[in-house]
């Protein structure tokens, strides 16, 4: 058979490793005859696994003592809410940074709950290509909450790897689809928040990793399930927590420290990045549309220079093996998103892939 290899942006392709791993001790968790999902949360053996699964991401991330690690519901949208409830405090005003569509969503719904001052980073190069003002040069309110913005924006394929200096004021960041592809300097940060299905494990689960001194802010009103106080004094179990997804994810860490840990990850995920980009450039049939200093390493779009071989693209591609290439509805074209678990040989089967399309219809 074929060997499949899947460019969903999420739920993303998960560590084949991984999945063996769980579905070996699917019915039999721990030799308690049982899967681990119809284990009580409240269990020593869960609890022992959650504790687990933390301390690993805690050891993968060098998370500093003073900040708390939660397992949360409601995925990234669940956090848009959850970050303004929990962190205006008595303020007003929070400063959002838009680099693309998951930041507007962002303020969307943050527009909710607090006066929204937005500044678009976005900017276009001579070339014609999307690009990001230079970090130095964004102006943040020293009046506001917090500033938010999206370090990887998995729609548009931009990710940015300089980190906002935002003085006093929190910088909460949406690292869905860039959390644990690199080192990060959590330190810098006031509040991280991840969706898990890219590279963290199944939909379903949330991580957010939260500075001590931002806990306990929250407007009376917020849902207790929202709020970081309760969810933080509960260890993560103030209601049954995603059992299975956290379990997963506790896989999917220590499949990642096996790996060397992060740095390693980050030498793999560049060699990738770089194979499929360094074909795209060569090539014109086909082309990628975001500026070489702000191009993500896990989301990568691409346009075929005859859009009108889009649908053959896809299907031959999908009958090649590549599954879900087509790019969000919302900017079109292609997209090949190669998270941690897309190992250098999909990303090879892809470009041999491409190559022999564009022969074929050139
Ligand atoms: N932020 C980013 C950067 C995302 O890519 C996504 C989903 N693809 C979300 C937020 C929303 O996540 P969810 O579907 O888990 O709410």
């Amino acid at each position: 058979m074929t060997k499949i290899f899947n460019f969903c942006a999420g739920p993303a392709m998960l560590p084949e490793a991984v999945m063996h791993k769980a579905q070996n001790e699917f019915c039999n968790w721990q030799g308690m005859g049982i899967s681990v999902m119809e284990v009580s949360h409240r269990s020593p053996e869960y609890i022992d696994m959650a504790q687990q699964a933390e301390q690993d991401l805690r050891d993968l991330m060098e998370i500093p003592d003073n900040y708390k690690v939660l397992f949360c519901h409601g995925g990234g949208r669940g956090q848009f809410a959850a970050v303004p409830l929990n962190l205006l405090d008595d303020k007003l005003d929070a400063d959002y940074l838009l680099t693309g569509q998951w930041s507007k969503s962002a303020v969307v719904e943050a527009k909710k709950h607090a006066r929204i001052a937005e500044t678009n980073i976005m900017t276009e190069t001579a070339d014609g290509k999307i690009s990001v003002q230079a970090c130095a040069d964004w102006q943040v309110n020293a009046g506001a909450a917090y500033v938010h913005y999206c370090p990887n924006e998995t729609i548009e394929g931009i990710e940015l790897f300089d980190i906002p200096e935002t003085g006093v004021v929190p910088l909460v960041a949406d690292m869905s689809s860039t959390i644990l592809s690199r080192p990060v300097d959590v330190s810098k940060f006031g509040l991280i928040y991840a969706g898990a299905q890219k590279n963290i494990g199944p939909s379903g689960l949330s991580i957010v990793i939260v500075r001590d001194d931002l806990i306990g802010k929250a407007r009376q009103a917020i849902p207790s399930i929202l709020d970081y106080k309760v969810q933080a004094d509960a260890d993560s179990m103030y209601n049954t927590p995603p059992t299975y997804a956290w379990y997963l994810a506790g896989l999917v860490f220590k499949w990642l420290k096996e790996q060397g840990g992060l740095a390693e990850v980050e030498k793999k995920n560049i060699a990738k990045a770089a194979l499929l980009y360094n074909f795209i450039d060569n090539s014109s049939f086909y082309a990628n549309y975001v500026d070489k200093s702000v191009r993500s390493r896990m989301n990568i779009p691409f346009t075929l220079e005859n859009d009108s071989l889009n649908e053959t693209f896809l299907k031959e591609s999908k009958a090649a093996g590549l599954l879900t290439l087509k790019g969000h509805k919302l900017v079109g074209g292609m997209r090949a998103s190669i998270y941690n678990a897309m190992p250098i040989e999909g990303v090879q089967a892809l470009v041999d892939f491409m190559s022999a399309f564009e022969k074929k219809y050139a």
